[in-house]
């Protein structure tokens, strides 16, 4: 099939994309990588009046190391974070989870803001996001706000931008020296959407976890931060035991929907699966090693 007419323009700066958007109210689309936007579109389950192409706006493609955060403009495509130095140097576990996204073709047209702002709860940026407790910009016509992943996204495929905003940046706090991490997924093949994935992070002071993080994906209509879980490791350490009751009580902590991929059942064994094996990776890999 073939998408319903629309409009097309292509701005060269944000203040015109947004302007674009307001003219539009709601009616229109941006369009990034378009890797989950055309498909829609083909299927004509999205309809919108009119596309508003980011692609001319060059100012939104960057990453920069920035006082303790990397700062990723909107437009980054996937592949350049695959391979940035920065990313791989300052934010090891996104630039892991970048690599299992889809294939080689979709990362390299796919970007960072337009993964976000779809918000398909199966996908691996909104999870990294979460763990490494990142946060967004949007830029409407009323100036810019800040959210972090809990106010970001609201469920399934939605978020809390308004109609008139767009991402514009992406901000992430490097992650510790020294830190154990490991992104983790089950997918039926290679490149396809995870079934669950889990982001793992572990910062470890001699015998003392001072800091977990652990967050599913496709676990739930958003990325599910596994307090519970972190908890058991930052008072009782990373032992073997420590391991399999945080992996155990992940579990326990997801509430997944059964769909045509997997049952709920399903999603949930693999959480405790999956968090236990992230969790042994990230130790195997604390301090650097
Ligand atoms: C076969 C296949 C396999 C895939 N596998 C995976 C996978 O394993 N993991 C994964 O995470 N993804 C996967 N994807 C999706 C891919 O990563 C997309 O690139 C990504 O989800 C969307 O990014 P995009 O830049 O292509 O956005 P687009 O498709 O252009 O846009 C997606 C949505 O975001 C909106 N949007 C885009 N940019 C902005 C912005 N700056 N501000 C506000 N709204 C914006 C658009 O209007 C649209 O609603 C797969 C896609 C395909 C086709």
């Amino acid at each position: 099939m073939k998408p319903v007419r629309f409009d097309y323009h292509r701005p060269a700066t944000v203040e015109e994309a947004i302007a674009l958007l307001t003219r539009y109210g709601g009616e229109a689309k941006l369009l990034a990588g378009g890797q989950s936007l055309m498909p829609l579109m083909n299927f004509r389950v999205a309809r919108p009046a009119a596309l508003i192409d980011l692609n001319a706006i060059a100012s939104l493609a960057y990453i920069r190391e920035d006082d303790g955060h990397v700062r990723l403009g909107a437009m980054t495509r996937q592949r350049a974070i695959e391979f940035s130095p920065v990313v791989r140097q300052r934010l090891p576990l996104l630039a892991e989870a970048t690599a299992l996204v889809g294939h080689l073709p979709i990362r390299t047209r796919g970007t960072i803001g337009g993964s976000l702002a779809h918000a398909d709860p199966s996908a691996e940026y909104p999870a990294i996001l979460t763990a490494l407790e990142g946060t967004v910009v949007a830029r409407g016509p009323r100036g810019e706000r800040t959210l972090g992943a809990s106010e970001l996204f609201e469920t399934y495929l939605t978020t809390s931008l308004g109609p008139d905003e767009m991402l514009v940046e992406v901000r992430v706090p490097a992650m510790p020296e020294g830190a154990g991490f490991a992104f983790e997924e089950f997918s039926r093949r290679h490149g396809d959407f995870a079934i669950v994935g889990i982001a793992a992070m572990l910062v470890v002071q001699g015998e003392r976890c001072t800091a977990a993080r652990l967050v599913t994906a496709g676990a739930g209509p958003v990325p599910i931060r596994l307090r519970e879980a972190e908890e058991i490791l930052e008072r009782d350490g990373c032992s073997t035991a420590a391991i399999e009751a945080a992996a155990r009580r992940a579990g326990e902590l997801v509430d997944p929907d059964t769909d045509i991929h997997a049952s709920a059942a399903y999603r949930r064994n693999l959480t405790r699966v999956l968090t236990g094996r992230a969790l042994r990776r990230a130790i195997a890999r604390l301090g650097g090693r």
